[in-house]
């Protein structure tokens, strides 16, 4: 298993929340396709085993380009990698970049899975957001993406936004359901601190929903999406049976990833590469070459890596894979660490696997914390 993730830095307008590396100027999106292209070819060696089984354009607004363009993307991974078992070519878009002719030309290319981002049904939010789109306008995209044959189609929500209340939150999600899309996405609003909401909330003129609203919100979020048959796989993802992101899943078993574009991070289990987040010094960068930086995990870093993701997930950890990446004196660590939640009630032994039920995760860091490799490694019971 092995990911491909294109980040394309551009957006039309930038959302008030959002503080992933984009660019509101559509200046160089040209140079940009062909500095991507480049770069895959420049990176294509990361990936251990040269094969490929998912492919995720993400952003950024990846709908900023046509189809046309989005095919060549695809078009060069699988010429640079061996995609026979290529399973899922995602594309996130924006609802008010769709038409029925957009959408016919996407499957056209080839891609078979798109992630719309809504992040809410209530115009209100998605004005104080800075989103482009309306509640309605988001609906009809996803209706016309069905009707292009799209069968695969996961839809983002955000929830813990200042104003809203539960019952609002009730109500965009039973809109959500009403779309019967496949895949659900629903993470809390975070207020960062480069962002228009970060700013504002600096000034003492926003600030989050408290602790209870946001817990809440999240056992309303898994309460509704489980009784309507979605699988709560992961923290913030939601999924019929047969449809988890398979992408994403990568992620949280410690795959390798390639990342290509400006601010994407690859990772191959041992080795963190990003690229620098400038539209222009990355079109330097490439034009020279000289595209990533990169560090090497220590074997304790990488292990907490391993820990706090997979403790998201349905799954939770498997202790057999934490053995074989990690050793023997390791799992012991982890055993004995866990052994005290375990008999609280808060992980789940079940087999070779611990993990947390789905509706601790969101409250799950304090647990995860404690699972960590120690900072000053003073072990001599294990
Ligand atoms: S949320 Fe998406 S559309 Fe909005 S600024 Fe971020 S990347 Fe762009």
């Amino acid at each position: 298993m092995a990911g491909l993730y294109i980040h394309i830095p551009f957006c039309k307008q930038l959302c008030h929340y959002c503080d992933f590396y984009s660019c509101i100027s559509l200046a160089k999106t040209g140079p940009m396709l062909e500095a991507l292209l480049r770069e895959m070819g420049l990176q294509r060696d990361f990936l251990p085993t040269g094969t490929l089984t998912t492919l995720y354009i993400g952003g950024g607004t990846p709908s900023v380009y046509s189809p046309r363009e989005l095919g060549r993307l695809k078009h060069r991974a699988l010429e640079l990698w061996d995609c026979t078992d290529l399973q899922e070519t995602t594309v996130e878009v924006n609802p008010d970049d769709l038409s029925p002719g957009y959408l016919e030309q996407l499957r056209a290319e080839g891609f078979n899975r798109l992630s719309i981002g809504i992040q809410s049904f209530i115009d209100r939010d998605l004005q104080l957001m800075n989103r482009r789109h309306t509640a309605n306008s988001a609906g009809q995209a996803v209706r016309e993406a069905q009707q292009a044959g799209f069968d695969n189609i996961s839809i983002d929500l955000i929830y813990g936004i200042p104003g809203m209340s539960d019952r609002e939150w009730e109500e965009n999600l039973a809109r959500a359901l009403a779309l019967d899309v496949q895949h659900i996405s629903a993470y809390h609003l975070t207020i960062e601190p480069r962002t228009v909401f970060g700013k504002r909330a600096a000034q003492g003129k926003f600030s989050s929903v408290d602790e209870e609203t946001s817990q809440r919100q999240y056992l309303t979020l898994h309460r509704m999406l489980t009784a309507a048959g979605y699988d709560h796989y992961e923290i913030s993802n939601f999924a019929r049976p047969g449809y988890r992101s398979r992408h994403n899943s990568a992620y949280w078993t410690g795959e390798p990833y390639l990342g290509i574009g400006p601010s994407a991070h690859s990772f191959d289990g041992r080795h963190r590469r990003w690229s620098v987040s400038s539209v222009v010094r990355y079109l330097e960068n490439v034009d020279q070459g000289n595209i990533y930086e990169q560090e090497t995990l220590s074997p304790e870093e990488a292990y907490d890596e391993l820990v706090m993701v997979s403790l998201r997930t349905a799954e939770g950890i498997d202790t057999e894979e934490l053995e074989r990446r990690f050793g023997a004196r390791k799992l012991r660590y982890f055993e004995q660490s866990a052994r005290r939640f375990v008999e609280a009630g808060i992980l789940e032994h079940i087999g070779r696997r611990y993990r947390l039920k789905p509706e601790e995760f969101l409250v799950s860091d304090s647990v995860i914390c404690e699972l960590f490799w120690p900072i000053h490694e003073n072990i001599t019971h294990i």
